[in-house]
């Protein structure tokens, strides 16, 4: 090692008020054009120009519309720092200036409004914003930047794609993927866990077989309406009867639909549903009870044939690795202090970043950031009534964009600065 080699520090500087009110214009616009999971060819699209402008090598078309740019400044380690740019088929109820009024067509075909209402816009703009500071402050850091804008999180579909489309083979392995989310705590604040911090997501789609009647002959029928209406109910006692007190899970039926008229008895019913696990024997348990219930309500009504199962999707757990976590906390906590910085209990979302650690063998680190006006916040525990705040996936979730937008760039690069800025990996 030469002693005249640059020095590297931990500090890469935050944005400038002019590139803040940039990155904001960024962020409204991608708010107000959300796209659907697998479907984002425009946000793709802003985001491949960006990292180009910067002087990324650009690859587009990663897994269906994922986007991976790669800024490679000498020998070091590689980081991956990951977006998901998905939006939601929900119909926005904010009264924003830059709310969304899209439509589109979702995964089942049907007609929907379009939202952001995970916040995934904000991570776009938060990503954009740290690989532009990446990209200007060259002389502070060694190694590489990869930075993953990736399709489809909300299905569960765009991580798997990647990693389908090569994402091992093609990129450089990292030896740590990053990413953050923002959720309803207070804006400007970043919750961590080591361990699992997000649950195992598993969403089934069910159909059940009657047989179809006139609504005034329900002798002539099976009426799946009340084999559903039955099984919804029995559903509800997997959490209550069969998971023990000191594990957890949720069991949400999300869509139940048959019929058409009122006096006409269908011959089928639909279900999708939803569970959330923190442990792979409860995930087996509850999965296996939830087919149990709906095939013995099917014979019970006497059903012509068995119900039919699909997998609309899968999560793994979001498990963050002990050292590596340490290490972006550590650094999280120099930056913002530790009033800031704070350990959360693990959280009942779900998330698919979690399968890029796995498929290059690599530490997990994801943490989450507040999104909530302060005072409201404030307000709201005070009066015992934070379940009452717009979460994630709520047609009025939307997270404030100050201090939220600064907070996740500045978290972004000081956590990625905890490898690549590290004096121990300066070039000889
Ligand atoms: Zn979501
Ligand atoms: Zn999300």
């Amino acid at each position: 090692m030469t002693t005249d080699a640059p020095v590297v520090t931990h500090a890469l500087p935050g944005p400038t008020d002019d590139f803040l009110t940039k990155l904001v214009g960024v962020y409204m616009d991608v708010h107000a054009n959300p796209e659907l999971s697998m479907q984002e060819h425009r946000t793709a699209g802003i985001a491949a120009a960006w990292l180009r402008e910067q002087g990324y090598d650009v690859t587009e078309g990663v897994g269906g519309t994922g986007v991976v740019g790669l800024l490679r400044n000498g020998e070091g380690p590689v980081v991956l720092l990951r977006a998901d740019m998905d939006a939601l088929p929900i119909k926005e109820n904010t009264d924003l200036a830059y709310a969304s009024d899209k439509t589109g067509t979702d995964r089942f075909g049907q007609a929907t409004s379009i939202a952001h209402s995970c916040g995934h816009d904000m991570h776009v703009a938060w990503l954009m914003g740290a690989t532009r500071i990446l990209a200007e402050n060259r002389r502070m850091w060694r190694g590489t930047v990869m930075a993953v804008f990736q399709p489809g999180e909300e299905t569960g579909q765009g991580a798997r794609a990647m990693i389908e489309d090569g994402m091992v083979k093609r990129f450089p392995k990292p030896e740590v993927t990053l990413a953050q989310h923002v959720m309803p705590l207070a804006a400007g604040q970043i919750g961590w866990r080591i361990g699992t911090i997000l649950s195992a997501g598993d969403s089934w789609e069910v159909t059940l077989f009657g047989r179809g009647a006139h609504g005034s002959m329900p002798q002539k029928s099976i009426d799946p309406v009340v084999m559903a209406a039955s099984a919804v109910m029995r559903l509800q006692t997997v959490v209550s009867r069969e998971v023990a007190m000191t594990d957890s899970a949720v069991v949400t039926v999300g869509t139940m639909s048959a019929g058409m008229n009122e006096n006409v008895i269908p011959d089928r019913a639909l279900l999708r549903l939803n569970v959330r696990t923190f442990k792979d024997q409860v995930r087996t348990r509850v999965l296996a009870a939830i087919k149990r219930i709906l095939e013995a309500e099917a014979a019970a009504s006497g059903a012509p044939k068995p119900p039919e199962f699909s997998v609309l999707s899968e999560f793994p757990l979001t498990r963050n690795d002990e050292a590596a976590t340490e290490k972006a906390v550590a650094a999280l906590q120099r930056h913002f202090g530790d009033d800031r910085v704070t350990e959360i209990a693990p959280a009942t979302a779900s998330e698919d970043f979690g399968l890029f650690g796995a498929a290059w063998d690599v530490p997990t680190v994801f943490w989450v950031i507040g999104g909530i006006d302060p005072v409201t916040y404030a307000n709201a525990q005070k009066a015992g009534k934070l379940d009452e705040l717009p979460a994630n996936h709520a047609s009025d979730f939307a997270p404030v964009i100050h201090p939220t937008l600064r907070t996740g760039v500045e978290a972004m690069l000081a956590a990625a600065g905890a490898w690549i800025c590290s004096p121990a990996t300066r070039a000889a």
